[in-house]
C-alpha cells in the first residue's frame, strides 16, 4: 500500500473509530449526501456522521453488529458483492471481525473474493450498548495491482531495450581498439559511436518523460496555450531532417484557437508526429499540418504520403517499444517511444489522438484536445460615462 493510502485509511479509522465511540446515542438518520449508504437493519441507530463518512470514502465501508449482521454498506460494497441483503458474502472478513471483538484493536488482512483481491481493514466501533459493532473497509487492489503489474513490464523492457545501444558500444569500443593504428577505420567506428551514443541518450530522455507522464499530476500547470504557436515550434523543429529528404511541410488552419494545458509538452507530441512522418516517408513527398476547430474541440493533424500502417499494428503502435519493424525503426533513430508520449502528453490534456492509415498510400494522426474559451469579461463600468449619461 502506498504511504498516501495508508495515511488515509489511518485518518478514515480514526474518524470512524472516533464516531463510534458515541454510538450510544440513538439518532435517526434520514438522509445523506453522497453515495448511499444503506440502512439494512433498524437498530441499533448509527449516530449521524457515520454514514456521511462512509459515503465520501473511496473504499467499500460495511459497520457489523455483534451478530454479524449488516447495519450500513456503501454502495460500493453492494456493488462489488461484499454484502448481499443483511449479511456479508465473504467468509474472511467475518472471522477477521471475530477476532477485532474477542481483542480488540484494528486488523488488516488481503482477502480475495470471486477473483479480486481486497485489503480488509477491521476496527471496532463498539461502545457502551453496542459492544462488538464493528467497521469493515475494503480497498480494491485490482487497480493498484495493474499499475503495479505495468510498472514491472515497463522495468523490465527498459532494461532489455537499454542492452542493444549498451552492448552495441562496448562492441564497437572494441574494434575501435584492435584498429588502432588504422585511422580511416578508428574514424568510421567512432562516427557508429557516437550515433549509439545519441540513440541511448534519446531513449533515457524518452523514458524520462514517459514516467513523468505517467505519474500523478497530469499537467502540472496549465495555461492557455495557443495551438498556432505550437504548430509553428514543432514545424520549425523538424525543418532539418525534412530538408535532408526533400520533404514539403505545408501548414493550413486558424491561428486565434487555444487550448489548455503545457505548451512544452504539446510541441513534443506533435513534433514526435511529424518526426515520424518525416521517418516513415519517402523522398519528394509531402506532409500537411492542419489546424481545425471541431465545435469544443481543436483537431491537430499531420498527413503524410509515407509508407502506411496496417490495421493490426494501428492497434498497437501506441504501446511502449512497439515498431512495426525493429530493424527498420533503429534504421531511422526510432525508440518505440514516440507514440506512446504523444498519447500520454494527449490524454493528460484531456484529449485522444486517432490515426488513419493505409499501407503505401499514408497516414494522418490527429491530436483531438478541448478547445479553451476564455470566460466573457463583463464590460468595466466607466465612471466617467456614468458621469455625462447622468448629466
Ligand atoms: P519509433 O521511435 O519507432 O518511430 P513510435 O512510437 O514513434 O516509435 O512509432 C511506433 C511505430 O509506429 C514505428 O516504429 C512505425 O513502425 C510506426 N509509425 C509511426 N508513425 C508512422 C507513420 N507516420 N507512417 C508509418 N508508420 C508509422
Amino acid at each position: 500500500m502506498s504511504p498516501e493510502l495508508a495515511l488515509g485509511l489511518g485518518v478514515a479509522l480514526g474518524l470512524l473509530v472516533g464516531v463510534g465511540a458515541a454510538l450510544a446515542f440513538r439518532v435517526s438518520e434520514r438522509t445523506q449526501r453522497g453515495e448511499p449508504v444503506e440502512a439494512t437493519v433498524e437498530e441499533p441507530q448509527l449516530p449521524p456522521g457515520v454514514a456521511a463518512v462512509l459515503s465520501v470514502l473511496p473504499w467499500s465501508a460495511v459497520v457489523l453488529d455483534d451478530d454479524d449482521r449488516v447495519l450500513r454498506s456503501s454502495a460500493a460494497a453492494r456493488a462489488r458483492g461484499l454484502v448481499e441483503q443483511d449479511r456479508v458474502r465473504v467468509p474472511g472478513l467475518l472471522a477477521l471481525a471475530r477476532l477485532v471483538r474477542r481483542d480488540g484493536g484494528i486488523r488488516s488482512e488481503e482477502v480475495e473474493l470471486s477473483g479480486a483481491l481486497f485489503n480488509v481493514h477491521v476496527a471496532p466501533l463498539g461502545a457502551t450498548g453496542t459492544a462488538g459493532t464493528v467497521l469493515v473497509l475494503a480497498e480494491d487492489l485490482t487497480e493498484v495491482r495493474r499499475v503495479e503489474d505495468v510498472r514491472r513490464d515497463f522495468v523490465a523492457n527498459v532494461s532489455h531495450e537499454l542492452k542493444t545501444p549498451v552492448g552495441a558500444l562496448t562492441l564497437l569500443a572494441d574494434t575501435v581498439d584492435s584498429a588502432a593504428d588504422d585511422p580511416e577505420s578508428v574514424h568510421h567506428f567512432a562516427a557508429r559511436m557516437r550515433t549509439e551514443a545519441q540513440r541511448l541518450g534519446k531513449m533515457v530522455q524518452e523514458i524520462v518523460l514517459l514516467s513523468r507522464l505517467q505519474g500523478a499530476q497530469a499537467v502540472p500547470e496549465p495555461r492557455p496555450v495557443g495551438t498556432a504557436g505550437v504548430v509553428a515550434e514543432a514545424v520549425d523543429r523538424c525543418r532539418l531532417p525534412a530538408a535532408a529528404k526533400s520533404i514539403d511541410i505545408a501548414v493550413f488552419g486558424p491561428s486565434d484557437l487555444r487550448v489548455l494545458g503545457d505548451e512544452d509538452l504539446l510541441v513534443v507530441a506533435l513534433r514526435n508526429i511529424i518526426d515520424n512522418a518525416i521517418a516513415y516517408s519517402p523522398e519528394h513527398t509531402r506532409i500537411t499540418v492542419r489546424t481545425r476547430r471541431d465545435g469544443t474541440h481543436v483537431d491537430l493533424s499531420v498527413s503524410d504520403q509515407g509508407i502506411g500502417i496496417s490495421p493490426t499494428d494501428q492497434r498497437r503502435i501506441f504501446e511502449r517499444f512497439y515498431r512495426v519493424d525493429p530493424a527498420r525503426s533503429r534504421g531511422t533513430g526510432g525508440t518505440g517511444l514516440g507514440l506512446a508520449i504523444v498519447k500520454h502528453v494527449v490524454s493528460n490534456h484531456g484529449g485522444e489522438v486517432r490515426v488513419w492509415s493505409k499501407q503505401r498510400l499514408g497516414s494522418t494522426f490527429t491530436l483531438r484536445l478541448p478547445l479553451h474559451v476564455e470566460p466573457a469579461t463583463a464590460p468595466v463600468p466607466n465612471p466617467h460615462l456614468a458621469e455625462v449619461v447622468k448629466k
